[in-house]
């Protein structure tokens, strides 16, 4: 469990009764302001200032709003996922990647450390989820992060992914092998500096995660935590995913004038004409230059083909 207490003043505390209006519950403790109850997490704010996160996704939603205090933690469980206090305000690495959900265009995974004396500097330049931004927008965030976030950068094109997901090879392996080599990498480049921690935006469970590493020469475990929806757990994942968003939306820019067209994004339908149509033009033999074969896109397309 993700047992969290942090100090809150008044303004905040109010701020999250807002936040959590949809999900507030009539019983409130004595000397509570409010209780909410989200599908993962239950909430109490105390007038002491103290507000109480209990739940699978407690510590997640209480760094949202600040860093719990160790003395603080309702619950200490040996776990490699569970974040150490202040977690948001400490040099972290964090991983990502962009395009395991895109027909088109290759898997670009990437580490980037983020020290702590750079967090406001982020938040300045508008660092957040990439989800929430438009690809522009990111882009030209991601072109000032690349002047002074160490990063790596891996590119697994497609020819290379259809060779390896061919061979029997998982894609959550493929993003496991990725990780570990981006964040080695970064760790190569900072040394003899060492991150506080390294966050992995979660993918795959923790030790899923380490059997797909198992046969690696090195495999980095060293202060690695694991956190879904890791953009709101430390802005380094943030980082790290705009970067790889950036450079992703350049390979397929690039791809796109291989094709001769525009080629988009994700797997629904416009992605199987768009592939219908590269195969009029260049023929199917293009195909795993192009896209990740294994899609069920790839039989959409000659369908379509068939159809004429
Ligand atoms: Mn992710």
């Amino acid at each position: 469990m993700g047992n969290s207490v942090i100090k809150a003043t008044t303004i905040e505390i109010n701020k999250m009764k807002e936040y959590y209006s949809r999900f507030l519950s009539e019983k409130v403790p004595p000397g509570g302001v409010f209780t909410a109850k989200t599908p993962s997490c239950a909430i109490t704010a105390y007038k002491s200032g103290k507000v109480l996160f209990q739940g699978k996704d407690g510590e997640v939603e209480a760094a949202k709003w600040g860093s719990p205090e160790a003395s603080q933690k309702v619950e200490k469980k040996a776990s490699a996922s569970h974040l150490p206090a202040n977690f948001r305000s400490m040099s972290v690495i964090g991983s990502d990647e962009v395009g395991t959900g895109d027909f088109f265009g290759p898997i670009t995974v990437v580490a980037a450390y983020v020290r702590k004396e750079d967090i406001e500097l982020l938040k300045e330049l508008g660092v957040q989820d990439s989800k929430n931004l438009k690809d522009d927008k990111i882009i030209e965030v991601a072109k000032q992060l690349v002047k002074f976030v160490p990063y790596s950068l891996l590119t697994l094109h497609n020819p290379k992914y259809n060779k390896m997901q061919g061979s029997g090879m998982s894609q959550g392996k493929l993003k496991a092998l990725l990780h570990n080599q981006a964040i080695q990498h970064v760790l190569d480049k900072i040394a003899p500096e060492k991150p506080e921690a390294i966050l992995i935006d979660q993918f795959a469970k923790e030790e899923i995660y380490y059997n797909y590493l198992k046969g690696q020469r090195t495999v980095v475990r060293d202060k690695v935590y694991f956190s879904t929806k890791g953009e709101s757990v430390h802005l380094a994942v943030a980082a790290a995913s705009m970067i790889a968003r950036y450079a992703f939306v350049q390979h397929m820019d690039k791809l796109g004038q291989k094709a001769g067209f525009v080629l988009p994004k994700g797997a629904g339908a416009q992605v199987d004409v768009a592939a219908a149509r590269l195969i009029k033009s260049k023929g199917a033999d293009c195909l795993p230059e192009f896209v990740k074969l294994h899609f069920a896109n790839t039989d959409k397309a000659m369908k379509l083909v068939k159809k004429g």
